[in-house]
């Protein structure tokens, strides 16, 4: 597959603590994340006497220092009056309730992702809980494996999303928000995150996409044992059908990772024919029926530590989850417990050693 042409008409990145001017009434900023992915994009949109924030940053002194700083300097002297979260992930909620009760301003967020992120956040549990368990288990995680697993333990949201607040205004697909006296349009897709909320501006041809779409490294998208029988990628694929239907390729995209580009709908097509090409490369080693764990080596191709095999087994399970919905494979229960995945195309030739496909980073796991 031919990597598509995109072009991003600013090399320089706004230092943390600063933001820049990258279209009429929007400014650009990073906020710094502990992770192998090192930073988030944030957008700040003018709205008469206050901005409307997107996004937020993770939790954590550092994020929130950054922030006093953008409100010192960068803000003219105006409050921020609304926050939207595109969706739940910490590094874009993870602020939010801080800065929320800061000015006083209203979240604005999805029905399905205010309310599992509020899930999640009252999620205490320490240890790895059966259903997890069984759920490595039947991908074919080895025991050596999913005892460093089960050593790392549950939950852990809260540590990196402030309190939120215990109320929200919904935000729907279609729905139009006026700011900066210009019409948004709410633009909802699935897959990386339930119902993850972009917002297009008809008047600017801008898109913010937070992360369900990023012009270098692909969104993760994954099958976990919160809902271990789900077909995210069936959802994913369907939104970037329904992006290229509506939105225009000449949109200037902001998106939560890497810069700001052009080129959406080369991107989209890139994207729904990598998670394609990953799913035939699946299909086609199991003529030969696998577990999950087997294939990791066909989705990516490089070495992979435990906590990135947790991470890339969710990807795998949703790959093979597409293909069981299309018809494309069967899922039996192996005599160890593990499911296998058997290809039911007969015409399909048995390929004793396919190559490996190109993963992008293992970064993308991180988003
Ligand atoms: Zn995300």
């Amino acid at each position: 597959m031919d990597k598509p042409s995109l072009t991003y008409p600013f090399d320089d990145l706004p230092a943390p603590g600063t933001t820049r001017v990258i279209a009429p009434g929007i400014k650009w900023l990073q906020m710094p994340l502990p992770f192998a992915l090192d930073h988030i994009n944030l957008y700040l949109l003018e709205d008469g006497d206050g901005w409307v924030l997107v996004d937020t940053g993770i939790r954590g002194d550092k994020t929130r220092d950054f922030w006093l700083q953008i409100f010192d300097n960068e803000l003219d002297g105006k409050p921020i009056t609304r926050v939207i979260a595109t969706h739940m992930h910490p590094d874009h909620l993870g602020q939010a309730g801080w800065l929320c009760r800061h000015f006083n301003a209203p979240l604005l967020m999805s029905r399905t992702e205010y309310f599992y992120a509020r899930t999640f956040s009252n999620e205490n549990a320490r240890v790895l809980p059966p259903e997890a368990i069984q759920f490595y288990e039947r991908g074919g995680i080895p025991e050596p494996i999913l005892a460093e697993i089960r050593s790392r333990g549950w939950g852990g949201f809260s540590n990196n999303v402030e309190p939120l607040p215990i109320g929200y205004h919904r935000l729907i697909d279609n729905q139009v928000l006026t700011i900066g006296g210009r019409q948004w349009r709410v633009v909802t897709g699935s897959g990386h995150s339930p119902e993850h909320v972009c917002l297009y501006c008809d008047e600017l041809d801008v898109l913010i996409s937070g992360d369900q779409v990023l012009p270098r490294i692909t969104s993760n998208v994954s099958v976990n044992a919160n809902e271990p029988e789900e077909d995210p990628l069936h959802y994913w694929l369907d939104s970037h059908h329904k992006f290229l239907a509506l939105l225009p390729d000449t949109a200037f995209v902001l998106p939560s990772h890497n810069r700001p580009f052009y080129g959406l709908h080369a991107r989209l097509i890139y994207l729904i024919d990598h998670h394609e090409d990953r799913m035939l490369a699946c299909e086609e080693k199991c003529v030969t029926p696998q577990t999950a764990h087997d294939l990791l080596p066909v989705m990516f191709s490089r070495e992979l530590d435990s906590f990135q095999i947790m991470l890339a087994l969710g990807e795998c399970i949703a790959h093979l989850h597409c293909l069981m919905g299309r018809g494309r494979l069967e899922r039996f229960l192996d005599q160890d417990g593990r499911y296998r995945y058997r290809s039911i195309d007969p015409s399909l030739p048995a390929r004793a050693d396919p190559e490996g496909h190109d993963s992008p980073d293992l970064a993308p796991l991180m988003v």
